[in-house]
C-alpha cells in the first residue's frame, strides 16, 4: 500500500532506467520524496513492478554478452569521462542531495567527492584486473589465471550517502566488465539518479547500467532473481542480514555492509584540543547519520575530566537547514527517523543514563517543520543499556568511562558492531596494541572517521559486515570477477620432429 501522498499533479516523477532509456513506471505504488528541512514534496518515486524488474535484469543480461568483451581501455576511458562530468556537476548535485537528504552543502559535496574518488580509481582498471601467470609448471606447460567478469550484478543502497555508496558499486562492477541493476534508497534517489544520468552521458552503453526503484519487494526480487550473479548491499544490520541470507540461498555472491556503533577511545595523553574537536565533528556532523559517525565515547582514566568540555563544545554547534551557511547539523532524513531517535533518547532516560545534553525540541527559525534533533549526550551509560547496544543513527553520543586501555578494548570488542573505531593518544605503543587487539573493520589513530581511500577497501566485522569481500579497492575487483585457471601446452611440430620437447605433467 502506498503511503498517503502530499504530492500534486505537477510533482515530478523519478524514472526507471531500463536498457538505456529513462522510463516512467507503470506501477500504482509511489512514495513521496520529502525535503527534511521543509516537508516540501520534491518528487515521487515508483515501486517498480515485477515486469519492470525483469526488463531491467533482462536488459543487463543481454548487454553483458558484448560488454564483457569490450576492451579494457574503452571501459576505462568511460570512467575518465565520468569523473570529469561528476566534477563539473558537483555543485548542482550537492544541492539536490541536500534538498532530499538534509545534510549540509559541504557534507553533500563530500558525499559526492568520496564517490568520485572511486570512479577515478575505476579508471585504472587495466592494472587492477590483471591475472597471474606461471611459466613451466611442468616442462613446456604454463598455468595462468584469467580474471573475468561474472555477469549481472545488483546493488542496494541506503539513504545516508546517496552519492558515495551507489558510486562504491556500479562503476567498479561495470569497469570490470559486468552489467548492473541498481536499487537506490527510496528515501532520496534524486541525487543518485543525477549521477546515473551522467554515467549514461559518459558513454556507458545501453543495458549495461539499469535502475529500478522500490523497497522490500524489489530488493527480494533482485536477491532471488535467477539471472543475477552478485548482490552488493549497504544499509542496516537487520536488512543486510536478510539480504545476505536470501541472496546466498539463491546462489549469489553477496557483500553486505551494515550498521554500526563506532567508539572513540580517548586516552588521557591525547591532544586535548584536537581530540575534542574530532569527537564533536564525528559525533554530530551529518546529524550522526554516517555509518562511521562516532556514537560512543570511551573516556579512559583521567580523560574523564574532559567531559564538561565535550558538553560545552557540543552546545555551540549550529542546527539549521543544510542549505544555510555555517550549519553544523542539518535535519535527520524523515519524521519517522526523528521519532525513532527521540524514542531512543527517552529510553536512555528510562534506563537510568544521565541526559547531559538534550537535543529534543529544537526549533529552527524559518524551518519550523524540519526534522531537527540537536546534539544529545548521555553520560553514566552502561553496556547493557539499549542506547549503547542499538545503532541510534542520529546526533546522540553515549559516554562511557573505564580505567585502562585493556578495559576499553574489551568494551569495544564486546559491542555487537564492528564497523569503525578511533583511538586518541600520543603513545605509539598504545596505538600499536590497540590496532592489533581491536576487532573492528576501520581503525583510526587520531583520525575520527577512518573511511579508507579507494585503493584500499572498506571492511567491517561482526554485526557490521557479512561476506568476505568489501566495497571498492582490490577486494571489490575480486568480488566482481571470477578467476579461471588455464593450464596449457603447445606442441612445437618442428622441435618434436627433431627429437621432441618433454611435455609430461608429473
Ligand atoms: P535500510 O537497511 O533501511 O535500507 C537499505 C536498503 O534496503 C534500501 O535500499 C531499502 O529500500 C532496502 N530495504 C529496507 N527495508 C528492507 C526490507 N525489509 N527488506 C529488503 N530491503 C529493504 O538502511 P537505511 O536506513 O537506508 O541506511 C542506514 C543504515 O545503513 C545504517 O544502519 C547505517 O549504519 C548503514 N550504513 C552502513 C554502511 C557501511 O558501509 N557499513 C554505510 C552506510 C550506511
Amino acid at each position: 500500500m502506498s503511503a498517503p501522498s502530499a504530492a500534486s499533479a505537477n510533482t515530478p516523477t523519478v524514472k526507471l532506467l531500463i536498457n538505456g532509456e529513462f522510463v516512467e513506471s507503470a506501477t500504482t505504488e509511489w512514495r513521496d520524496i520529502v525535503n527534511p528541512a521543509t516537508q516540501e514534496v520534491l518528487a515521487r518515486v515508483p515501486f517498480a513492478t515485477r515486469a519492470e524488474i525483469d526488463a531491467a535484469v533482462g536488459a543487463a543480461h543481454a548487454a553483458f554478452a558484448q560488454w564483457k568483451t569490450t576492451p579494457i581501455g574503452t571501459r576505462a576511458r568511460i570512467m575518465l569521462k565520468y569523473q570529469a562530468l561528476i566534477r563539473e556537476h558537483m555543485p548542482r548535485i550537492a544541492k539536490i542531495l541536500t534538498a532530499e537528504q538534509g545534510k549540509t552543502l559541504p557534507d553533500a559535496e563530500g558525499d559526492i567527492f568520496r564517490g568520485l574518488e572511486v570512479v577515478e580509481h575505476a579508471a585504472s582498471i587495466g592494472t587492477l584486473q590483471l591475472g597471474e601467470f606461471a611459466e613451466n609448471v611442468a616442462s613446456g606447460v604454463d598455468t595462468y589465471t584469467l580474471r573475468q567478469p561474472i555477469g549481472v550484478c545488483a546493488g542496494i543502497t541506503p539513504f545516508n550517502f546517496p552519492a558515495m555508496i551507489p558510486l562504491w558499486m556500479f562503476p567498479m562492477a561495470i569497469v570490470c566488465g559486468n552489467t548492473f541493476v541498481l536499487k537506490p534508497s527510496e528515501q532520496d534517489p534524486l541525487s543518485t539518479m543525477a549521477l546515473v544520468e551522467l554515467a549514461i552521458e559518459a558513454g556507458i552503453p545501453r543495458g549495461v547500467l539499469n535502475v529500478v526503484h522500490g523497497g522490500k519487494e524489489v530488493v527480494d526480487a533482485l536477491c532471488t532473481h535467477e539471472t543475477i550473479k552478485a548482490v552488493s548491499f549497504v544499509g542496516s544490520t537487520a536488512v543486510g542480514t536478510h539480504v545476505y541470507n536470501l541472496a546466498s540461498q539463491h546462489g549469489k555472491r553477496v557483500q553486505s555492509m551494515m550498521g554500526a556503533k563506532n567508539h572513540a577511545v580517548v586516552l588521557p595523553d591525547a591532544n586535548r584540543e584536537q581530540t575534542l574537536n574530532a569527537l564533536v565533528g564525528a559525533g554530530f556532523g551529518a546529524a550522526g547519520q554516517r555509518c562511521m559517525a562516532t556514537s560512543a565515547v570511551v573516556l579512559v582514566g583521567q580523560a574523564r575530566e574532559w567531559l564538561p568540555d565535550l558538553i560545552a563544545r557540543s552546545k555551540t554547534l549550529k542546527v539549521n537547514a543544510g542549505v544555510e551557511p555555517n550549519t553544523d547539523l542539518g535535519p535527520v532524513v524523515s519524521r519517522t527517523a526523528k521519532e525513532r531517535i527521540e524514542s531512543l533518547i527517552a529510553k536512555g532516560v528510562e534506563e537510568g543514563a544521565t541526559l547531559a545534553l538534550d537535543g529534543r525540541g529544537v526549533r529552527v527559525q524559518g524551518y519550523e517543520q524540519g526534522n531537527f534533533v540537536g546534539p544529545t549526550i548521555f553520560t553514566g551509560v552502561t553496556t547493557e543499556m539499549t542506547i549503547y547496544r542499538t545503532e541510534i543513527f542520529g546526533p546522540v553520543l553515549v559516554v562511557l568511562e573505564v580505567d585502562t586501555l585493556d578495559d576499553a578494548i574489551a568494551l569495544v570488542n564486546g559491542n555487537p558492531f564492528g564497523n569503525g573505531v578511533g583511538l586518541f593518544t600520543q603513545s605509539g605503543a598504545a596505538a600499536r596494541k590497540f590496532q592489533s587487539e581491536i576487532d573492528i573493520g576501520q581503525v583510526g589513530i587520531n583520525i575520527p572517521i577512518p573511511v579508507p581511500v579507494p585503493f584500499f577497501s572498506f571492511t567491517g566485522s561482526r554485526g557490521s559486515k557479512l561476506g568476505d569481500l568489501g566495497p571498492y579497492g582490490k577486494q571489490v575487483v575480486q568480488f566482481y570477477t571470477q578467476t579461471k585457471t588455464v593450464t596449457s601446452r603447445w606442441f612445437d611440430d618442428a622441435a618434436s620432429s627433431a627429437g621432441g620437447v618433454n611435455t609430461t605433467i608429473s
